[in-house]
């Protein structure tokens, strides 16, 4: 074995992939058609978040071909709750699934209808059950206190609650980021506990809405989506089974990722419509009439997004070039490394004042936040920028302005487009 000398060994980390749709207009990234200098320009500032309308629509297209026709497709609210981009997906999906009292509120500022809504979550407060119930949204009930707390407000309102509940199933998505099920967890309420609790909604006179299995987040390997459904189908006929009824409604859960680092590979979504339609030709008679779905967050707009910062200082130490841009963890803190991850990685990063350029320097890429958590590129081989060029970070669309801490450091929220 020859050992390479520590001088030729490459020493750049390398840059996530940048994900379909994106092209460059005058050497410059363009999103939706339009330069992200003319974005920004629009915008006022930076930085920025920029969705794509038509990168939201290819992907539920996609979705639609490859899906069951009767799979209906919700949108995860948590992933990006942005009022336009709520709206936009209200034209596309079949249902929205919402995690907190706020995101109630969102969906109903955008128009929602709340029969087509349902509410997961644990540690749902009183305020936000009868919010709920009174507007007609479906339960997720994550425990049997928050059943019995739901029933008693039902009762005052002198209503029929809309509700599901929540299974903790005693299965996981294999490989998949975030686990939310098998063995002890606050999410949902244990398999062989349903049964019961079920029973007893339906006897108390709740319009009963079926179950939901959510089982883990951003899986990429087909097989072990497909294992995860297999399985969450076959749960589902196993406890309508024991509650004695036919299931009028299942949610099964989601979990489809996209690829964020270099290595990933775009899931095989064919693959898995294709399992999924064999499965469908023959349902047990428990499921045979179940409203079927699918929740997405990421998958659906993750891709469609890109944060564009730009460069405000350029400067070198002990032989390390750093640009520094006005954007940052507050914005993105999953791109930085501090949501969720052990090993930070680096997203997909370009240089959009110089896109597709040929990369000629290595570079970290930082946010102007003081501590050394505010990363958003180590060591990356981009093509050589100035101070006033604009810096992409892909793969922006899901978990980023709502999900970092905008506060921090007095630096407030990004700009937001919708194009
Ligand atoms: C977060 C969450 C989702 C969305 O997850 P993605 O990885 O964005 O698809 C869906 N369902 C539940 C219950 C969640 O908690």
């Amino acid at each position: 074995m020859t050992r390479e000398k520590r001088s030729d060994r490459p020493t750049n980390k390398p840059l996530g992939p940048i994900p379909a749709g994106f092209s460059g207009i005058d050497g410059e990234l363009a999103i939706g058609g339009r330069k992200a200098s003319e974005l920004v320009e629009e915008a006022g500032r930076t930085p920025l978040f920029v969705y794509s309308r038509d990168l939201l629509d290819a992907r539920v297209a996609q979705l639609r071909a490859a899906l069951p026709e009767r799979l209906a497709i919700h949108y995860a609210v948590k992933a990006n709750p942005w009022r336009p981009v709520i709206e936009h997906m209200a034209g596309l999906v079949d249902g929205f699934d919402i995690a907190s009292g706020g995101e109630l509120a969102m969906v109903r500022t955008a128009g929602i209808d709340p029969a087509l809504v349902s509410f997961a979550g644990p540690g749902k407060r009183d305020e936000e059950l009868e919010a709920a119930i009174a507007a007609g949204v479906t339960l997720n009930c994550e425990s049997e206190g928050e059943a019995a707390r739901a029933l008693a407000i039902a009762e005052r309102l002198g209503t029929a609650p809309r509700m599901a509940i929540r299974v903790n199933p005693s299965f996981e998505l294999r490989g998949s980021g975030m686990k939310m099920g098998g063995g002890a967890k606050p999410f949902g309420i244990d398999q062989d506990r349903v049964p019961a609790l079920a029973k007893h909604l339906i006897a108390a006179g709740a319009d009963w809405r079926g179950l939901h299995i959510f089982t883990g987040s951003q899986a990429l390997d087909a097989d072990a989506i497909i294992e995860t459904q297999g399985n969450v189908l076959n749960l589902a006929d196993q406890l309508a089974e024991e509650i004695g009824t036919p299931l009028p409604k299942l949610n099964m859960g989601g979990g489809l990722g996209i690829p964020y680092f270099a290595g990933d590979e775009p899931l095989d979504l064919v693959k898995v419509g294709a399992a999924l339609a064999a499965r469908f030709e023959n349902l047990p008679e428990n499921l045979a009439d179940t409203a079927l779905c699918i929740e997405l967050g990421r998958y659906l707009v993750g891709e469609a997004g890109v944060y564009l910062t730009r460069i405000v200082d350029r400067k070198t130490s002990h032989g390390e070039t750093y640009l520094v841009t006005d954007g940052g963890l507050h914005h993105q803190l999953a791109a930085s490394g501090n949501f969720g991850t052990v090993v930070r990685r680096n997203y997909p990063v370009a240089i959009a004042s110089h896109f597709g350029a040929e990369p000629t320097e290595e570079v970290n890429v930082v946010g102007c936040l003081c501590t050394p958590l505010d990363r958003l590129a180590d060591k990356a081989l981009l093509p050589h920028a100035n101070v006033g060029d604009l810096v992409a970070v892909f793969c922006a669309g899901a978990y980023g302005a709502s999900a970092s801490p905008a506060a921090f450091l007095g630096q407030g929220p990004a700009a937001e487009l919708l194009v």
